[in-house]
């Protein structure tokens, strides 16, 4: 099974996409987490993303699709992954479309967490000082936020035009929304 979680920065999916991987058993994989990892160790990888990610743009797709393309090919991929943060742009999605027909198959469930803005602004800025990135300025979160909307959000109306969309509201409890994450994909 693969599963697209969509939804602005702080919209819970990387605490949703944990309790998800461990229900299910597939691997979670965040692109955020590849590229910070990166970043850390300074590969050419992280030193080619680490100023879109400071900035709060996206890293550019040419670098990202690769990224895709590894993960999606790990044999730890062959029954499905849960992908958090990405695709992010209509060509990462083309991407994916693309390596999942590789394996014949193709995206089973994308879930869309709608959670307001104010709510999103409050909830980064909470979690900076325990998380520790550098993207969790004020300034950063309003570019994140904007460039979701912009280049991100049209994602949810592609693959509502295919069928394979919920929305869940993503405010309530972690329990709340587990539980609505549960239905969405028929479990
Ligand atoms: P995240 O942890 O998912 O919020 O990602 C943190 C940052 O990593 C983003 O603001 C982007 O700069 C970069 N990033 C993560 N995933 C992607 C992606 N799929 N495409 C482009 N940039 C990404």
């Amino acid at each position: 099974m693969y599963v697209i979680l969509l939804g602005p920065p702080g919209a819970g999916k990387g605490t949703q996409g944990e309790i998800l991987a461990k229900r299910t058993g597939l691997p979670r994989v965040s692109t955020g987490d590849l590229l910070r990892e990166a970043v850390k160790q300074g590969s050419p990888l992280g030193r080619k993303a680490r100023r879109y990610m400071d900035q709060g743009l996206l890293v550019p797709d040419e670098v990202i699709v690769g990224l895709i393309a590894e993960v999606l090919e790990r044999p730890a991929a062959a029954n499905g992954v849960i992908m958090d943060g990405f695709p992010r742009t209509v060509a990462q999605a083309a991407a994916v479309d693309r390596l999942l027909a590789g394996h014949n198959a193709t995206v089973d469930h994308v879930l869309s967490f709608e959670v307001p803005k104010e709510e999103l602004v409050r909830r980064l800025l909470g979690r900076a000082p325990q998380e520790g990135r550098s993207d969790d300025t004020l300034e950063a979160i309003e570019r994140r936020l904007e460039v979701y909307r912009k280049e991100t959000e049209p994602l949810v109306a592609f693959y509502q035009a295919r069928g394979v969309l919920t929305a869940v509201p993503g405010t309530g409890t972690i329990d709340t929304i587990a539980t609505r994450v549960r239905e969405a994909i028929g479990e």
